[in-house]
């Protein structure tokens, strides 16, 4: 015996959850927007302090970060 209400119930559910995923999704891209727009602002005003770090790769290209802002020194990704 199938349980038709139970189906629409959960396929409801269902839709709901999309609709959230959805709604979180934008959220992050203009969360990270958001970020994007403060490390150019921080790039600029920050007196900067290059510390090396010794955790990346040998082969990493940028292993200064600053101390301040934690902003790698890469003036490309500002
Ligand atoms: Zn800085």
């Amino acid at each position: 015996m199938s349980k038709p209400i139970e189906c629409e119930k959960l396929c409801n559910e269902n839709q709901k959850y999309k609709y959230e995923i959805v709604e979180m999704r934008e959220k992050i891209l203009q969360l990270e927007e958001q970020i994007k727009t403060n490390e150019k602002i921080i790039w600029k005003n920050c007196e900067h302090v290059w510390e090396y770090d010794t955790t990346t790769g040998q082969y990493e290209r940028n292993r200064y970060y600053c101390k301040k802002c934690k902003l790698w020194r890469n003036f490309s990704m500002y």
